[in-house]
């Protein structure tokens, strides 16, 4: 079991990269920190499974040092550095039975075949292989073999920890979700540092503790469920978490706070001082639709909106307003009155993010000068 260290890594699958689009990770320096469950999200191509295959050794980062307990491992092949691996599609020996096929990581370390038998059959009772234990890989349904294709990672407790490449994109639905519970479970059971990557938010929040989401080739957030949502520190992740995701809007500086178009919204005196030293920064106000404030009627500080369009998703609607020519989407509760054609809102200063070139501008500067 490790602590796995990425530092200053970056990969170009490009043999005279010039430009960071050239990157399929772009430097970064991260920790996963021993004992963790971990998920990675992020869009397709984002540099998921590169990251994860640099981990396990598979391809050789162009510049930096993986390290697993503070020892560079850079230099290992992938059988020496006790890493699990699960792939999106099975990898299973189709001649092989499945008890075979569990036992084959086991029998490769050189364990003795009565220890064998109680580590497949503790493997097999939480995936619920034990009916399928004595079949050929090659009858099995994809979902089976994708079972069997986990089972493999997870058979060996020795590993220092334990990769799911979007492990249940063939797995059916219903079984989807009992599947990440298992996996919840043995991590609970096992303490085993687990990295498990997926494109879907709540897969990535029902499995983790703590969230990397990934956006052209870098980590941009690392944090809880409950942190992305809160306080997205990237443009990017207040739009792909959340459902609809953050409301995002261009805006100019202007005395005291920001505008667009006609709409001026103060902000801090503190953001103020923030935003005097990114000259130049395009910028942009981010609010989730849950967060926004709707008044009953107007008011002074009531910004005025009109009504789009309502969706009723049953416990709550999404209201869909024009503001000043733009966009925004409220989340309302069941209980709030529906406003009919006009709509009067504002925005807690609390959840009003700032963003300058897509990152969120802190109220306090992140690093202390003596
Ligand atoms: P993800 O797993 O998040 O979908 P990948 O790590 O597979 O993303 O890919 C990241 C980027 O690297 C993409 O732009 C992809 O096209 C590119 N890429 C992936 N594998 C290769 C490869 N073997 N050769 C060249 N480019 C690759
Ligand atoms: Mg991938």
């Amino acid at each position: 079991m490790a602590e796995i260290r990425l530092h200053n890594l970056a990969h170009s699958y490009s043999r005279a990269p010039t430009e960071s689009a050239d990157y399929a990770i772009r430097e970064m320096n991260h920790v996963w920190e021993q004992g963790g469950a971990y998920a990675l999200l992020g869009p397709s191509g984002c540099g998921k499974s590169t990251l994860l295959n640099i981990i396990s050794g598979l391809l050789s980062p162009s510049h930096g040092e993986v390290q697993f307990d503070g020892k560079v491992v850079n230099a290992l092949p992938p059988e020496l550095r006790n890493i699990a691996q699960v792939f999106q599609f099975p990898v299973v020996y189709d001649t092989m039975t499945v008890f075979d096929n569990l036992a084959f990581p086991l029998r490769n370390q050189g364990m003795n075949e009565a220890k064998i038998l109680t580590k497949v059959n503790e493997i097999a009772e939480v995936l619920e292989l034990h009916p399928l234990l004595h079949k050929r890989a090659r009858n099995l349904t994809a979902d089976e073999k994708q079972k069997v294709s986990m089972g493999r990672g997870l058979v060996r407790d020795d590993v220092s920890a334990i990769l799911f490449d979007e492990p249940l994109t063939v797995i059916d639905p219903h079984l989807k979700w009992k599947l990440r519970r298992k996996l919840k479970q043995i991590h609970e059971q096992f303490n085993i540092t687990m990295v498990y990557v997926t494109h879907d938010q709540l897969e990535a929040s029902t499995f983790a503790d703590k969230i990397a989401v990934m956006y052209g080739g870098q980590i941009v957030q690392f944090g809880t469920p409950r942190e992305l949502f809160e306080r997205p520190s990237h443009t990017f992740v207040g739009y792909f978490i959340g459902s609809p995701g953050m409301n995002l809007i261009d805006v100019l500086p202007y005395a005291g706070g920001v505008r667009f178009n006609n709409t001026v919204l103060p902000l801090s005196a503190a953001l103020n001082r923030r935003l005097a030293e990114l000259p130049g920064a395009k910028l942009k106000i981010g609010i989730r639709p849950e967060f926004v404030h709707v008044w009953d009627g107007p008011n002074e500080d009531a910004l005025c909106g009109e009504v789009v369009h309502v969706e009723d998703l049953g416990t709550y609607k999404i209201l869909t307003l024009k503001l000043d020519g733009q966009s925004l989407k409220v989340r309302l509760q069941e209980d709030q009155p529906v406003p009919q054609q006009q709509v009067y809102l504002s925005f807690p200063a609390q959840w009003l993010m700032l963003y300058a070139d897509d990152f969120l501008v802190e109220a306090q500067a992140q690093e202390v000068q003596p």
